[in-house]
């Protein structure tokens, strides 16, 4: 860990360089990083705080360091740019927890490289020669798409919140899971409190007219107006 890096903070290349071997490692880290974006509420972000992201959606947006990108760069996207793609994120995710398909646009036509390694064949798209925001959208599909077994909408129809999923898990938070717990129990409970209410109303209408063979319920309305089926 190179603890010196909160103090003097590596510009340009480099700090994309840092960015994503902190926050980008795995496609499971992208798309963490996406969905804690997406639920931001950017106008009540600190300066400070918007910088932050500014940097880290550039380094998204360029993609990873051997994929082509060593060049110097001096300045972040622009908040501008970053709030528009915010609100086509949300959009896109919106549309996915309705199961919805969802069309991605990009601006220009893709280039892709390919190199032989040691490890075999390398590739990836080539995002610094595109526009930022084709990167943005094109990183964004890859790491959705690469995690897209763990991907949920949480199952509270008041929540919809997307998650990377552990196991069977159906809803984002435990809150959410309660929350839901707490409604059935409620749905259940009040019924049988309205149960519990007819049959003390029974009691004492039986009670009242001494007789046990009082019936309580719905009178239908044949029965009320005296032409029931005598
Ligand atoms: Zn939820």
């Amino acid at each position: 860990m190179k603890t010196g890096a909160a103090r003097s903070r590596p510009t340009g290349a480099s700090r994309l360089v840092a960015i994503w071997a902190e926050r980008f490692r795995t496609p499971r880290d992208r798309v963490r990083w996406l969905l804690e974006f997406s639920v931001l509420v950017v106008e009540r972000l600190s300066s400070r705080a918007r910088t932050e992201y500014q940097w880290q959606a550039t380094a998204f947006g360029r993609g990873h360091p051997v994929s082509g990108w060593r060049r110097e760069l001096n300045q972040p996207i622009t908040w501008e740019a970053l709030a528009e793609q915010h609100r086509w994120l949300r959009s896109l995710l919106r549309e996915l927890s309705r199961d919805e398909s969802v069309d991605i646009e990009l601006d220009h036509a893709p280039a892709y490289f390919l190199q032989r390694t040691r490890r075999g064949l390398h590739g990836a798209a080539l995002t610094w020669e595109r526009p930022w925001k084709d990167g943005f959208r094109l990183h964004t599909y890859e790491s959705l798409l690469a995690e897209g077994q763990r991907l949920r909408f949480c199952e509270r129809p008041l929540c919809r919140a997307a998650f990377l999923a552990r196991r069977r898990q159906a809803y984002c938070t435990p809150r959410c899971s309660q929350a839901v717990r707490t409604q059935a129990y409620r749905t259940v409970h009040a019924e049988r409190v309205r149960a519990a209410r007819r049959a003390a109303y029974a009691r004492k209408q039986r009670a009242l007219l001494g007789s046990s063979n009082v019936r309580v319920g719905r009178v239908s309305r044949q029965n009320a107006a005296g032409i029931g089926n005598a």
